[in-house]
């Protein structure tokens, strides 16, 4: 007993990753991956609590680092909201909303293609959650329509849109949902865990009464960490204080990120803000290579063409493959990790899901010309 438990003790003082420096293209990691600034920021504020050396009381108000200027002014105007603050990642904000907003017993209205994690924050707050069904295989479109009988139905307390959806990337017409939640007078949530750092969204083009991002998975942070931002009629609910206490928030604990989640989000906030505007690079990009995947035979899932980096394919050959081969369902992890590619989740053939955002032309090319001798060797 005594020895295992030294080994494992000498196995956590030297910590090693798998698929480090490989060609990233796992979905949940490619928005994820931080900045040189972000890394340096990471070492110098590593220590506990040491972006705290100057707090009075409100995290959001310190000013050295500038966190401050960071939630109070840089990123309502990234949101494009009025007011901002920090979580610590897209789940805990949605749980925020619904904890603030709708009382146990209540009924909200969600997108089929809706995260788990809307569900299982729905549930602690004790929600009843009614889906809007997809369109179904193979494109699983939503249309914003469809929430407006469930709407008459069920009268909400609040709506959410999965702005894209984390399975297969689609983008369902948030800005028409905003009309609909407008006129029926009820709050909107965009979970834009996939969306804000990537490409450009502002929450009042789209017209919701919140925005939500995910720092780790789309704002180069190393997180955990979450950003939301609402209009200005919610801060009073959503931010309410303590009772006992006049500079702390009841539904953040007092204080969320106070670390290097927070640092690295900040630190990597330039190049973020700015990398929204190559989108439409990144859209060609993805376009290109859903289409030379097809042309090997698999077949891409979801909105067609495609508009976000996060793609979804069939993959009928690779399972056949994986039937016949010693390795099973892992060997194309294997194959891929020998040629310095990381990204389909290990023993997964059927089907798979990559993200194009992080690897450039040159990198997806040499990834297209893998998958076809991956194909060619086990043909
Ligand atoms: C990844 C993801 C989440 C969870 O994000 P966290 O910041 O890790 O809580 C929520 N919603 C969607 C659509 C996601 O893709």
């Amino acid at each position: 007993m005594k020895q295992a438990a030294n080994k494992s003790l000498r196995k956590l003082a030297n910590l090693r990753r798998q698929h480090k420096d490989l060609i990233n293209l796992m979905p949940l990691q490619t928005g994820g991956i931080l900045t040189d600034a972000a890394k340096e920021a990471l070492k110098e504020f590593g220590d506990g609590y040491s972006v705290c050396d100057f707090c009075l009381g409100s995290l959001c108000d310190i000013t050295n680092p500038p966190v401050r200027d960071f939630v109070h002014e840089l990123l309502p105007q990234f949101l494009g909201c009025e007011v901002a603050t920090i979580t610590h990642g897209a789940r805990e904000a949605k749980f925020i909303v619904m904890h603030s907003l709708a009382q146990p017993g209540n009924s909200i209205i969600v997108d089929g293609n809706r995260h788990y994690t809307t569900i299982v924050a729905a549930e602690r707050a004790g929600l009843n959650v009614v889906e809007v069904p997809h369109s179904g295989y193979p494109e699983f479109r939503i249309d914003v329509n469809d929430y407006i009988p469930l709407i008459e139905k069920h009268n909400p307390k609040l709506i959410l849109l999965t702005y894209p959806d984390g399975n297969y990337g689609n983008l369902p017409d948030a800005t028409k949902l905003g009309k609909i939640t407008q006129e029926y007078g009820i709050p909107y949530i965009l979970n834009g865990a996939y969306a804000v750092g990537r490409m450009p969204i502002k929450m009042s083009d789209v017209g919701a009464d919140f925005i939500i991002g995910s720092g780790h998975k789309s704002m180069a942070s190393a997180g955990p960490c979450g950003v939301l931002g609402m209009k200005k009629k919610w801060e009073e609910i959503v931010l309410r204080k303590a009772k006992a206490y006049s500079n702390k928030e009841v539904e953040l604990l007092g204080c969320t990120l106070r670390g290097v989640p927070l640092i690295t989000l900040m630190a990597s906030f330039p190049y973020v803000k700015e990398r929204v505007n190559h989108w439409d690079e990144q859209v060609a990009k993805t376009q290109w290579f859903s289409g030379e995947l097809e042309k090997l035979g698999f077949k891409q899932l979801g909105e067609k063409p495609h508009r976000h980096d996060l793609l979804h394919f069939e993959a009928p050959m690779l399972y056949d493959i994986s039937k016949r081969v010693r390795e099973r369902g892992y060997f194309f992890y294997k194959e891929l990790k020998d040629r310095g590619i990381w990204g389909p989740q290990p023993g997964m053939t059927k089907a798979f899901k990559v993200s194009t955002f992080a690897a450039n032309k040159e990198q997806l090319v040499f990834v297209v010309n893998s998958f076809k001798a991956i194909l060619s060797k086990y043909s």
